[in-house]
């Protein structure tokens, strides 16, 4: 393997004595240079094991870290060895940095439970999909084209979303439950839906206000259930889930203004596959 040790010495800012042999006959030249300093850089790997007893069988060795590089396989050992020189300068430059400080490491731990936001009919198909692996629970941001399923196979939840923050296992959901119908009252009988005339209630069961026009007979169609009730104040609600699947669109609020999501954190929509 051709070595230009002139120019890799002009690229390290050091004079280089190269060695071919350092691991038998030259082996006291790697001796005396583990006496000479704290770090040593051997561009060798293949006698790594040999070189590390050397040094612990030389006497006088001030040497604590020796970091070994492969300039052959890596760099200089092909047909355009004699482009190489940069390359195998560059392995060499690298080889002496220090060890980087290792990266802070987060644990996750999900148990499974997962909000799925967005219109309810997307949400109970995405929903059908994950219910036999994941506790599913849906918040919905209108019935959808197709409407809701009237059997209530998982809970709903409704209302004004204010935050959604956190991270896999640990997302903190606060919505303000501020819809007249109370989603945990309703039974889905349908009997509101059907006196409206306005049409202000879908299949999610919640009121659409901006469309309703105040005529009070969906309360009287309520009656045995109580569920609905414009009096209601506002109730600040949270809740916490592990995973979020967010079929909303893209410039829907709140969201997270990370450039990445966080994990555990999976937008889509429902007419394509959720992306992370
Ligand atoms: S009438 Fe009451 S219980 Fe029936 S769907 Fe409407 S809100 Fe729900
Ligand atoms: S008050 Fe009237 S318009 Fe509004 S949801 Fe009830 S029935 Fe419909």
């Amino acid at each position: 393997m051709p070595l230009d040790a002139k120019r890799i010495g002009l690229a390290l800012h050091e004079e280089l004595t190269p060695h071919s042999t350092l691991c038998r006959r030259e082996a006291p030249a790697f001796q005396r240079a583990l006496q000479g300093g704290e770090s040593l850089v051997v561009a060798c790997t293949q006698e790594q094991r040999l070189f590390a007893e050397l040094a612990d069988q030389t006497e006088g060795a001030r040497t604590s870290v020796i970091r070994f590089v492969n300039i052959r396989e890596t760099g200089g050992w092909s047909r355009d060895a004699k482009q190489a020189t940069p390359k195998i300068a560059a392995l060499l430059a690298a080889a002496r940095l220090p060890d980087p400080e290792p990266v802070p490491t987060v644990n996750y731990q999900s148990a499974g439970r997962l909000l799925i936001i967005g219109a309810l009919d997307d949400a109970e198909r995405a929903a059908a999909l994950v219910q036999d692996v994941l506790d599913v629970t849906l918040f919905t941001t209108g019935p959808g084209n197709a409407g809701g399923a009237q059997a209530r196979r998982w809970p709903v939840l409704g209302g004004q979303l204010k935050s959604l923050k956190g991270w896999l296992g640990a997302f903190d959901v606060e919505w303000s439950a501020s819809n007249p119908i109370d989603l945990d009252l309703c039974t889905r009988c349908n009997a509101c839906v059907a006196v409206c005339p306005e049409n202000a209630i879908g299949l999610d069961y919640q009121i659409d206000l901006a469309a309703c026009k105040s005529h009070r007979a969906c309360v009287a169609a309520c009656t045995a259930a109580g569920a609905i009730d414009f009096d209601r104040p506002a109730n600040l609600q949270q809740e916490r889930f592990d995973l979020i699947l967010d079929l909303r669109a893209p410039d829907a609020t709140p969201t997270f203004l990370q450039h990445a999501p966080p994990q555990g954190y999976l937008r889509g929509t429902g007419a394509t596959p959720a992306r992370c």
